[in-house]
């Protein structure tokens, strides 16, 4: 995705880590389905889903309701949940679909990344990577000797899957670099 959106997305998940006091660590997602009573979240009985789908988000009058397949693995529902918030917070689309994603027209293409962008930052943001990381990985970039090792500690601590942290972690990675980059660079032109 190219920025167009994505700044929203993070605001997004910024502003319920503040609203929930989310310091780190698993995102207590029931909890904060807890505190929204637009949203509703219920196990999808048998045959509801699509094929191959993992959740799905209706909206009606009181608000959105988000079916998750009860029988993936834990991980996997939570990203899709959160995946689904996002939808619901940032979409103004009736039932969502899931399809292969090159199948899908670019507006709606976009839409799922951004619905991902969402989960990944509501799920293990940068910030608490960044916390979670130890401080001699961090300063010395030990992420080139034992990257996979974090990535399974990391994992677990967020209950995410290795697939999405691996995702983030490179990600959090290239942001420290561009951000560090950049604030050398202008150190350097105001000299
Ligand atoms: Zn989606």
């Amino acid at each position: 995705m190219i920025l167009s959106g994505a700044y929203t997305c993070i605001a997004r998940a910024d502003e319920i880590h503040r609203r929930i006091g989310y310091t780190g660590g698993a995102f207590p997602l029931r909890e904060f389905l807890r505190t929204e009573p637009t949203f509703e979240l219920r196990a999808a009985p048998p045959g509801v889903l699509p094929e191959g789908a993992d959740a799905a988000m209706r909206r009606d009058s009181a608000g959105a309701l988000v079916l998750y397949n009860p029988r993936a693995p834990v991980q996997r529902i939570r990203f899709t949940i959160a995946h689904e918030i996002g939808h619901a917070l940032l979409h103004h689309a009736g039932e969502h679909r899931r399809a292969p994603r090159r199948a899908l027209p670019p507006r709606e293409a976009k839409r799922e990344d951004q619905a991902d962008l969402f989960a990944a930052e509501l799920l293990m943001p940068a910030w608490a990577i960044d916390r979670a990381l130890p401080t001699d990985w961090r300063e010395h970039g030990g992420a080139a000797v034992d990257f996979e090792r974090q990535v399974r500690r990391l994992a677990a601590l967020f209950r995410v899957s290795r697939a999405a942290m691996r995702i983030q972690l490179e990600h959090y990675l290239h942001l420290r670099e561009t951000s560090l980059g950049l604030r050398a660079g202008a150190v350097e032109h105001l000299r």
